[in-house]
């Protein structure tokens, strides 16, 4: 807020007409009614029902804030990204972290999968990372991803949520275990946005200047560490203050005690993906670290909070389909499926001009044939709408930024499962979870999180179906003790 000290400028009208009053209406007298002609006020009104904008349907709650990337390593050999071609170069982003399936005025701590959406402004136009603080998801085909969030949100009837819903869903759906196991331990309920790590999750492909193709994953690295609460902390933290993460970002920034994230890469040569031992495009899987190790490749800050958090943090466009060259999507499903929905969603908010908004918005020109529209405010003025044209209107360049591409056999057009790969297999990797990464309490921690959770509302038959062909195929010893937890007699 500016300075309480300054002389304030004239209240005015929207039109930037002087008003009268910012107390009182026009009325006949002091006691008689008021006046249809105070246009002041009924325009105040009728601005002030229209102050929102649709909120997201999921992932509404979030806060964000400014900062740069930093590169560390060449990267020469993977990529051309301009905005990678340099070590020490720095790009300006916003970054906008959010809980999945809260309202506004929810808690923050809540037990949930977090959003971390990153615009890097780069010179060859945005390049959006539109990625989560786990490396996998519940699903892996598009088809089921507003299934999956209509189970996280409100029942029809009651307007609730449900953990019946929940647990119908995910014990239906076996791909969601790895997602549900992590979710289920203290990574559930990060400490702050500032400990947790940052994942594109899904895979992408980078492309040199020679043309060469790799597959890639992004590992933001809290540099913070990372740190949890357990399930009694996240939930005392509802009675103390709902927006303890939005609040904590912003009190560190303030304070200049910036967060700071290293990006890891891990990177495959595109030749191994055919026969790797899982399908390496699904995303409810990660590649082990041991296969691909991850490579250092740079340095995300966050060191500015924003002025204005309708016309940043909830005006902002995150689009999976914001790519520059150099880098491009992957076989993954759901990023094709997410390739159409973000900037659809953008255009529903925001309009259809939201790309001119200044929080989303390039740093380089813009130059096109799309024209017009609600709202549209800036112009290129007397230049063709049409191309081919004569007159010197924008001309694409396709040898120099062609699409990035992979081969596709012919094959009948069908719909189906992709799981030819030996190891797709949906419980292998979250057992390993439940085995040899987390520690007895995270085990412990995990048991009964999980148990506390189904002992909510769920049905019977949806908790035994639950241990049966959920949680004792993740791991025999994690079913029994489910089982126990919840009373049910039933083994594996
Ligand atoms: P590693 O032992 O090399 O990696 C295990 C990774 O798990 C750690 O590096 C850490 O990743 C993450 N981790 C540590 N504690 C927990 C926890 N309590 N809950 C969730 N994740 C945790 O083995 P692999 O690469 O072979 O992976 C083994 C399993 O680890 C996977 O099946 C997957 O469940 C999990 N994992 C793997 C990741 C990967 O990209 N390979 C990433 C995250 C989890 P980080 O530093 O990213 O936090």
């Amino acid at each position: 807020m500016s300075n309480q000290h300054a002389k304030p400028p004239i209240t005015t009208t929207n039109a930037g007409a002087p008003a009268s009053s910012d107390e009182y209406s026009l009325t006949v007298g002091p006691g008689g009614p008021n006046l249809l002609q105070d246009t002041y006020l009924n325009e105040k009104l009728a601005h002030f029902v229209r102050e929102r904008i649709p909120d997201r349907v999921y992932h509404v709650k979030g806060g964000g804030a400014f900062g740069y990337f930093e590169v560390t390593a060449d990267v020469s050999q993977w990529t051309k990204a301009a905005f990678l071609n340099n070590v020490g170069k720095r790009t300006p982003l916003f970054l906008r972290f959010s809980i999945v399936a809260a309202d506004e005025g929810a808690p923050d701590t809540d037990r949930d999968v977090r959003g971390v959406a990153i615009k890097f402004y780069t010179e060859e136009g945005n390049y959006d990372i539109v990625g989560n603080n786990t490396p996998i998801f519940f699903v892996r085909d598009p088809m089921k991803f507003p299934d999956f969030i209509h189970s996280q949100l409100r029942l029809p009837d009651t307007g609730m949520r449900s953990n019946n819903m929940q647990w119908d869903f995910w014990s239906l759906t076996p791909e969601s275990a790895h997602q549900v196991t992590y979710l289920m331990g203290d990574r559930g309920t990060p400490r702050t946005w500032r400990h947790m790590n940052g994942y594109a999750s899904s895979t992408y492909m980078w492309v040199n200047a020679a043309g060469e193709r790799f597959w890639v994953k992004y590992h933001f690295k809290a540099e913070q560490g990372v740190q949890n609460f357990n399930d009694a902390e996240a939930k005392a933290m509802f009675v103390e203050d709902l927006d303890y993460h939005r609040r904590d970002l912003w009190n560190a920034i303030a304070r200049k005690d910036y967060p700071a994230w290293r990006l890891e890469m891990q990177i495959m040569p595109f030749e191994d993906a055919a026969n790797y031992r899982f399908n390496p495009f699904d995303l409810t899987k990660v590649w082990p670290h041991k296969d691909y190790p991850l490579i250092p490749i740079g340095r995300m800050v966050l060191d500015r909070n924003p002025d204005n958090f309708f016309a940043q943090v909830t005006q902002v466009a995150f689009e999976v389909s914001n790519f520059v060259p150099g880098i491009g999507p992957s076989p993954d499903r759901m990023v094709l499926g997410r390739l159409f929905a973000y900037g659809d969603s953008a255009r529903y908010r925001n309009g259809p001009n939201y790309a001119q908004l200044p929080i989303n918005r390039p740093i380089n020109e813009v130059h096109n044939y799309n024209r017009d529209g609600p709202m549209r405010f800036h112009h290129s003025g007397n230049q063709p709408v049409y191309a081919p044209n004569s007159y010197g209107g924008p001309r694409a360049d396709p040898q120099r930024y062609g699409d990035p591409s992979w081969f596709v056999e012919a094959a009948e057009i069908m719909r189906t499962a992709n799981v030819a790969h030996k190891d797709d297999n949906d419980f292998i990797q979250p057992g390993t979870l439940y085995r040899e990464v987390m520690s007895p309490t995270d085990r412990d921690h995990l048991v009964s999180n999980i148990v506390g959770h189904m002992s909510q509302g769920v049905e019977s038959f949806i908790q035994e179906r639950a241990v049966k062909s959920y949680w004792s195929p993740v791991d025999a010893d994690l079913g029994a003790r489910v089982a126990k937890g919840l009373g049910l007699t039933i083994t594996a």
